[in-house]
Parts: C-alpha cells; sequence; structure tokens
C-alpha cells in the first residue's frame, strides 16, 4: 500500500514538472509568479519562446462568463506550457470587440489602443528576453486584428518575431456533435465544451436554452 503509493505520489510529481529535466527547479510558466531571477531562468529555459494568450470581455450567451475566451485561452496556453516550457504573459483581454458594445460587461478599447498597447506589450515582452512571442488567440473578433498586426511588425525592424496562432475547438476522435456544427459558434456547443474542460463550475448548463434577457 505505502509503496504503491509512493510510486504513485513520484508519477504524480513527474506529471506536474512536465517539461522540467530531472534537476532542474521548478519554474512557473506564470510571467508573473516567477521572481526576476527565476524570470531570467524562465528565459532560458524556454530558449526566448513567450507565449501572449488573448482574450477578450463579451457576453458568451445566457450560460457562459464574459471571460470565457479569456479563461479557455489560457488554460490551453498554460498546460501547453507545463509540457513544453514557455513563459505565459498574464492576463491580456485588450482586443476587438465593438460588436457587442451593447451587451452588458463588455470592455471594448479604441482601434488605436488595442494596437498600441499590443505593440507595446510585445516590444516590452522582447526587451526582456521573449524573441519568439506566440500570441494565441482565444476571440473570434480578433481575427482580423491579429494578422494585420504582424503584418505590421514589417514596418520597421524587430529583434523578436511574432506568431499568431488560433486553439481548435475540435479534431479528430471528439464524440459526436448534439447540435447543427453549421450554426455551432459563438457560445455554442463546442465553446461550451471547452469551457466545461477549462473552468466548469463557471457553465450554467441549465440557462442553455433560454433566450437572452432583452432577446425579442
Ligand atoms: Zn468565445
Amino acid at each position: 500500500m505505502y509503496r504503491s503509493l509512493v510510486v504513485a505520489l513520484n508519477v504524480f510529481c513527474a506529471s506536474i514538472l512536465g517539461a522540467q529535466s530531472p534537476g532542474q527547479t521548478k519554474l512557473s510558466v506564470h510571467w508573473e509568479e516567477l521572481t526576476a531571477a527565476d524570470f531570467k531562468d524562465g528565459i532560458a529555459r524556454s530558449q526566448g519562446t513567450c507565449l501572449l494568450p488573448f482574450g477578450i470581455m463579451e457576453k458568451h450567451g445566457p450560460h457562459l462568463p464574459l471571460g470565457n475566451d479569456l479563461l479557455n485561452v489560457r488554460y490551453v496556453a498554460l498546460n501547453a506550457a507545463q509540457q513544453e516550457y514557455a513563459v505565459v504573459f498574464p492576463e491580456y483581454y485588450f482586443g476587438q470587440i465593438f460588436e457587442a458594445k451593447h451587451e452588458p460587461g463588455t470592455v471594448a478599447y479604441s482601434r488605436g489602443l488595442q494596437l498600441q498597447l499590443l505593440q507595446e506589450t510585445t516590444d516590452e515582452m522582447a526587451r526582456n528576453g521573449c524573441k519568439k512571442i506566440i500570441i494565441v488567440n482565444g476571440h473570434g473578433g480578433n481575427n482580423s486584428l491579429l494578422p494585420f498586426f504582424a503584418q505590421t511588425q514589417l514596418e520597421a525592424p524587430h529583434d523578436y518575431v511574432v506568431y499568431v496562432l488560433g486553439i481548435t475547438r475540435s479534431g479528430p476522435g471528439e464524440p459526436k456533435h448534439k447540435t447543427n456544427p453549421a450554426t455551432d459558434m459563438h457560445a455554442g456547443e463546442s465553446e461550451t465544451s471547452m469551457s466545461m474542460i477549462a473552468r466548469p463550475d463557471l457553465v450554467h448548463l441549465d440557462r442553455g436554452g433560454r433566450r437572452c434577457r432583452g432577446d425579442p
């Protein structure tokens, strides 16, 4: 019994340590959790690779939280970084969402500020050693903003590279969908399924079939 518990704990610790080799000290993948000295070690361990998970604050149907995209994209990025060490930038949700300004809780910064803040954020990440910055997009409303931002990096020489990646909500071997995939979009079955993995405590499935307050 005791022996099997020790084995189980070792397996558990190995899985927590993830990408860290034996002998390496445990380093958080969260930028904000590292000390200044540990941050330098983290940048070296990641070989200058940093993730910028990009979410939003917007209504997600009657059943999901406003920060749904932020919570989901951070869940994916943080788990990925634990498998292959990378430093993950703190919460970032300053994207394009003018189309939902009329809904409660939406945070929509101006066009100029979105671009300037993102540029200064990647510049600051690079100044701190992030030479390969992967913007991980969790919000469909950024799908035009982010490729444009990446293209504009050619405007001036940089000592770092920006990559833009999305997260996939479905893949081979997934369970059969319960709803029509053609209309499974914002706050639909696939997105809700992801939220049930990332933050099941915030998913109100009992409210899923309701009309939203204010809908005609
Ligand atoms: Zn969403």
